[in-house]
């Protein structure tokens, strides 16, 4: 039986160009280039190459005056090719100069990022994240106060972790790193909103490297306030870690309510894509049951009763398929996205499951009878036999959409 997420905490949405976040908004998905931000052809082909694979919101960073100077370049670019998604910049130490300087790369993103701990110190500080908020309400942009626990605010560590030596019931380190994070981000935001930037502008993260503390500061946070929040697992590695490490952390946050857009850090393998990030965050939030991206294949996971990989070449190409015939579909035939399609290796769960599914094949295990069963919604319509079993369970895939999610289906 499933269980319904509870509502999300934060009551509040935030306009981020054309994307809503937070409040009853579904939630967001974002990613970031890993391109030299002042490459702008290469930086525009990654944008719209994450934005093709699902990201609602791309970051560039913006860490210098070249990179500044080719923002606007990089919207034009990308306005060219008919891609809208928001763009958002990573500002650190000098955000206050570039966006005073550029005014027209403060008026092409859609979000500034502020990390209140590479902003400066005493009163320099207070100076340069009062010249970015005042230049964020300026441009009317939405504003992420983005505490990373990699680059806190040092004054503000040495003040808490100063009064938590001197109080009479001292409490751990790691506790008292979630509260100098969670301060940090209240501080910054209630300093922000005195500086003119609405409420309804304003987007926290408190990100940390380990699942526990995450769950503990976005726990914390989420009690202390309804401001929207972006939720992610910094540095969460590479391949089946990364995944899982945000995974984890992710879906506990999720399932209480807490986040309202997500970006998965995965660090790519070399030579692998970047969009690998943006198909994750989009498969936490379908198998949550969050939102609905694209049609779900159901595969077993093969054991002693297949006698070769078939199957599981076939429920890659299928899925690979799917994902292929997205873009197109999305906007011809509406409700595809919640499709399940199931891919079974014999016949112990292979009927069953399959006729569970929208559209299911059942494929010959060892010793079996060298057929396959192909049942749409409930029902046996064909038995497919021979060497072109894939090629023509795809033909009636795509059948099927058509009929199922066309005008008039
Ligand atoms: S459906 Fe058949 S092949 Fe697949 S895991 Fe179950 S018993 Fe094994």
């Amino acid at each position: 039986m499933s269980e319904t997420p509870v509502r999300r905490h934060s009551t509040r949405c935030v306009r981020v160009g054309d994307v809503m976040l937070g409040g009853t908004a579904p939630v967001v998905v974002q990613s970031m280039t890993n391109t030299d931000t002042v490459d702008v052809e290469a930086t525009v082909a990654q944008v719209a190459e994450l934005a093709r694979a699902g990201s609602e919101l791309v970051r560039i960073t913006v860490n210098s005056e070249p990179a500044a100077a080719a923002v606007a370049r990089i919207r034009d670019g990308l306005d060219k090719l008919d891609c809208r998604v928001p763009l958002v910049g990573d500002f650190h130490f000098n955000g206050h100069k570039l966006l005073q300087r550029y005014p027209e790369c403060a008026q092409a993103l859609a979000k500034y990022r502020i990390n209140p701990g590479n902003v400066g110190r005493g009163a320099s500080r207070d100076e340069k994240f009062a010249s970015m908020i005042e230049l964020a309400c300026r441009y009317d942009k939405a504003v992420r106060i983005g505490v990373n626990w990699g680059s806190m605010d040092q004054e503000l560590v040495v003040r808490m972790m100063d009064q938590n030596a001197r109080s009479p019931q001292p409490q751990g380190n790691d506790a008292v790193i979630r509260e100098i994070m969670v301060t940090s981000a209240l501080d910054n935001a209630r300093r922000a909103e005195e500086l003119g930037l609405a409420r309804d502008r304003i987007v926290l993260s408190c990100k940390m490297s380990g699942v526990q503390d995450l769950i503990g500061v976005y726990r914390e946070l989420a009690s202390r306030c309804d401001y929207a929040l972006h939720l992610g697992l910094t540095e969460a590695g590479m391949g089946s870690k990364g995944i899982v490490a945000s995974t984890a952390a992710l879906a506990v946050l999720l399932q209480q309510g807490i986040g309202d857009t997500i970006r998965i850090s995965l660090t790519p393998e070399p030579g692998g894509s970047r969009t690998q990030e943006v198909v994750v965050a989009q498969e936490i939030l379908q198998s949550m049951g969050l939102r609905s991206f694209m049609p779900a294949v159901i595969a077993c996971p093969g054991c002693g009763r297949t006698s070769s990989s078939f199957f599981q070449q076939l429920a890659q190409d299928i899925q690979r398929y799917l994902r292929t015939q997205m873009p197109q579909w999305a906007g011809r035939y509406p409700g595809v996205e919640e499709m399940s399609v199931a891919v079974m290796g014999c016949v112990v769960n292979g009927p069953g499951e399959s006729k569970h599914a929208n559209i299911g094949i059942s494929l010959p295990g060892t010793g079996e009878v060298p057929v396959a069963p192909v049942y749409e919604d409930g029902e046996k319509t064909v038995t497919l036999k021979g060497e072109h079993i894939a090629e023509e369970f795809q033909e009636i895939v795509e059948a099927y959409v058509k009929r199922r999610f066309g005008s008039g289906g």
